[in-house]
């Protein structure tokens, strides 16, 4: 990890849970979907949370209609749009507090990306105050109909010309953040907020990437 210095050229980072808080996300799928269905089915919020859990649950992470809204909307039969319910809660976005200084420091000598798994409506909203930072966005569901894997990282380095080699990519899940990008052939750190594994490609906090990085 020494040498990265030389050789990065681009730091991609993933979004939820990395640059910006899941309560957001956690507003939208556990508060204002349930809300909805207990409302037109007559029952209780409990019972409706229950409900919609099940039915995610069922679905599962791997499956890519679990990340849509549309699909959920019309799973449910809910009556309004996922723009409305997107911007209700966008002013309870949370960006950690490290972010914006890290990424201050970071833009001077990297070319800054993004690479999300979720559709693009639910980047729009996040983006507002940090969208400053990044030359390009890519949302694996939009972008390319799929998941985060190690096909999209590197199709992400054929569309922007760079070996995998030159771009270090961060993220706080295991499998689609580190483990997809390290498969590319990228440089990858696991992002694990909660302050519980520790490892040589892990990071508690944002500020630690200038440890590995800006050598
Ligand atoms: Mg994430």
């Amino acid at each position: 990890m020494e040498n990265w210095r030389n050789k990065l050229k681009i730091i991609s980072f993933d979004v939820d849970g990395t640059l910006v808080d899941l309560e957001y996300n956690d507003l939208v799928w556990f508060k204002e979907i349930p809300q909805l269905i207990a409302q037109k089915k007559k029952i209780g919020f409990e019972e409706s949370l229950k409900l919609v859990q099940d039915e995610y649950n069922k679905l599962g992470e791997h499956n890519l209609d679990w990340y849509d809204i549309k699909y959920w909307i019309s799973y449910f039969g809910l009556e309004i749009s996922s723009e409305e319910i997107l911007e209700k809660y966008e002013p309870q976005i949370k960006i950690f507090t490290d972010v914006i200084p890290v990424l201050e420091e970071l833009k001077e000598s990297f070319l800054l990306i993004i690479v999300t798994a979720m559709p693009r409506e639910f980047l729009t909203p996040k983006m507002t105050k940090l969208k400053k930072y990044f030359k390009f966005t890519f949302s694996a569901l939009s972008d390319f109909k799929e998941l985060k894997n190690s096909e999209i990282y590197l199709k992400i380095c054929q569309i922007l010309k760079v070996n995998p080699a030159q771009v270090l990519h961060i993220g706080d899940h295991w499998k689609f953040d580190y483990l997809a990008a390290h498969k590319a052939g990228m440089n990858a750190l696991y992002l694990d907020r909660s302050n519980t594994k520790k490892g040589k490609f892990i990071i508690n906090n944002l500020t630690e990437i200038k440890r590995v990085s800006m050598r």
